[in-house]
């Protein structure tokens, strides 16, 4: 018997045309398609006790009221209200706390960090990262606005994607010494669901370089690199994001 080798065992190999020497040109457009990879929340223990929590809570909160507000009448035979009213808060706080902030899902690609929030995906552009550190099993991406933190327990591929690619994009933003490297690990190619990013939504942005609004999509230039976004006419010479060379002279 013959093994099958369809085209899912070919490899890819680079075209004359585009190989060795030929750089990828530094700036893209915007109405091209822009590839990422999806990481859902890796389900664990920690993640059925934050569910479990929130319901064993959430029940317990119920009894609790239920049982005070209709003591005398209901259940004039329960005498430990307060304690199970405690019993939930406790539980919804660690819910709160720990349990729900674990279930976001991820994007990781061209565009930068994404974070699935109900049917949108919230985006923050490399150029836009200052800092990646670690601290506690978490990493922290420092922004202009609020910091982003993924969990390194609930989603160690995210956290590997995220770092190999800030690598290659913004080195100097990434504060990580070997060891919090090693404990990251290097990506998988297999890792993250590989999907098509929703269209870039410009109109609301400017220029980095010249600060002209950006509303015409086919005037708009991106960084093949960090993402940062410029007007055709007002191109720097290197990029404002990240310091890739834009324009030849
Ligand atoms: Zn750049």
């Amino acid at each position: 018997m013959i093994a099958y080798t369809g085209p899912m065992a070919r490899r890819t190999k680079p075209s004359k045309a585009s190989g060795r020497g030929a750089a990828p040109p530094a700036l893209r457009r915007v109405d091209e398609d822009f590839s990422e990879r999806r990481f859902e929340p890796k389900t664990g223990q920690t993640e059925v006790f934050g569910v479990v929590a929130l319901s064993l809570g959430g029940i317990a909160l119920g009894v609790g009221a239920y049982a005070l507000v209709f003591r005398d009448e209901a259940l004039p035979q329960l005498g430990y209200p307060p304690y199970v009213l405690a019993v939930g808060v406790v539980l919804l706080a660690y819910y709160l706390l720990f349990g729900r902030q674990r279930l976001y899902t991820w994007r990781i690609g061209q565009l930068g960090v994404g974070l699935e929030v109900d049917d949108r995906v919230m985006r923050t552009g490399w150029y836009e990262v200052e800092r990646i550190s670690s601290a506690a099993d978490q990493l922290r991406l420092d922004t202009g606005g609020k910091p982003l933190t993924i969990s390194l327990l609930a989603h160690p591929a995210a956290a590997r994607r995220l770092v190999s690619e800030a690598l290659q994009r913004i080195p100097k933003q990434v504060a990580l010494d070997d060891e919090d490297l090693q404990r990251i690990g290097t990506p998988a190619a297999s890792e993250g669901e590989r999907v098509v990013a929703e269209p870039l939504q410009v109109t609301q942005l400017t220029c980095m370089a010249s600060s002209r609004p950006l509303s015409v999509e086919e005037d708009v230039r991106m960084c093949r690199r960090c993402g940062a976004l410029y007007h055709r006419s007002g191109l720097p010479r290197r990029c404002v994001g990240c310091g890739k060379k834009l324009k030849k002279k």
